[in-house]
Parts: C-alpha cells; structure tokens; sequence
C-alpha cells in the first residue's frame, strides 16, 4: 500500500493525467513527478523500487549501530520509473537522544529534497565554496555542501549517480554522523542488501506531519 500521489515540493493534493496533460499536477507547481510513500511493507515497496528507479536508492552499509530504516518514498510514475528516492532511517545520536536521517536521490529538477530541506527550491542554491563533509556513495567519495536550512534540522547536498544526493538529518547536531564514515550503497546495484536491512518503526520525516514550509 502507498499514500496517496502527492507533490513533492509541497505534499499537495495532484490533478491526475488527463485527456489534455500526461502529467500530474500541483496547482502551485505544475507538473511535477507524483511522490508517494509505502504506507505498508516497506521491505517490499524498496525491493521493487530498487528494481526500477531511475535513480539509485541508497542504503548505508553498514546502518549506524541500532539504527534501521523507518520508511520509503519515491516520486515518479510508472512510465518513467522513479526520478527520486527517498530512505528514511532513525537512531541514536552520537550526541545522545533520538535521531533521524533521510537519503534522498533525485533528478535536478523534482523539488523532493528541497521541501525535506526546508527551502524553497526546487534545487539547491548556489553552493558555498567548500564541501563540509564527505561520504562513501557507491564506491565514490562525494562531497556533500551545507544548505542553508531551519535550524532544527541539518541538510547536505552533493552529486552522485548523475543525480542530487541529500542527506538530511534532525536534529541539526545529529550531523556528527557524518564524520563516521558513511558508506552508502545504491541497492538498485546491490538488491540483495534489501535483505539485510532491519525495519523499524514508521517515522514521520517523509510525510505530511513533517511538512516543511516550502513552497
Ligand atoms: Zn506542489
């Protein structure tokens, strides 16, 4: 089971294709690549996604200890397969207390990571000059930047895959995580990981109940 087909900069309700538009539309933004979350069975909703996205869909590899995955989301539609992916994690911070992390690959252009962000988007501002922090994606070391982003969360961006890599965590000070050396594995290369990953509670970063301000 899956939400229903939101906009992924805003959570908004879509108009679906119709006889004029082979797009999903936002009234705010247009056509846009419907996101949805798997509201069921996440072990499964990843397994297929991993299976067809168009973008990679990252895991960390190890997962920090006692961390697990608390939800999968994607927007895109079946013709074109997913253009964003989207993991949810939650754990221990390394500073003590509850946290959460999501991974976010996407197209320039979907507004997903934006909206996780907390900016306006639908892409990242211009970059400060220096990366701050670095993680291992897919074997690559990839440079991740700060982005400017309410201070109760802390939000990174970078390339990878030829696609936006986000990692956003909350609270902010949870980004100590980032200086453990993350590896991060595209399970659309590595299915079998699927089968390796523990599955936690749901948590609500993806969704409606987080939803940021952006718009
Ligand atoms: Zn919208």
């Amino acid at each position: 089971m899956t939400s229903a087909p939101a906009c992924p900069r805003c959570l908004g309700q879509l108009r679906p294709p119709d006889v004029r538009s082979d797009q999903w539309r936002c009234d705010v933004h247009a056509a846009v690549a419907p996101w949805r979350e798997a509201t069921t069975a996440p072990e499964e909703a990843l397994r297929q996604l991993a299976g067809s996205a168009a973008v990679p869909v990252w895991v960390p590899t190890p997962m920090p200890v006692h961390w697990y995955v608390g939800g999968v989301g994607w927007a895109g539609d079946d013709r074109t397969g997913a253009r964003a992916t989207a993991l949810a994690t939650a754990g221990p911070s390394p500073v003590g207390g509850p946290a959460d992390m999501l991974l976010v690959a996407e197209s320039p252009g979907t507004g997903l990571g934006a909206r996780f962000a907390g900016i306006a988007g639908p892409d990242p501002n211009q970059l400060d000059t220096l990366p701050e922090a670095k993680v291992e994606a897919a074997g690559h070391p990839t440079a991740l930047w700060p982005v400017r982003s309410p201070p109760d969360r802390a939000a990174f961006v970078g390339e990878a895959g030829g696609v936006w890599l986000w990692v956003l965590l909350w609270p902010a000070d949870a980004a100590l995580l980032l200086l453990e050396h993350l590896v991060l594995a595209d399970l659309g290369d590595q299915q079998t990981l699927t089968d390796r990953l523990t599955f936690g509670a749901p948590t609500d970063r993806l969704g409606t109940r987080m939803a940021s301000s952006a718009a």
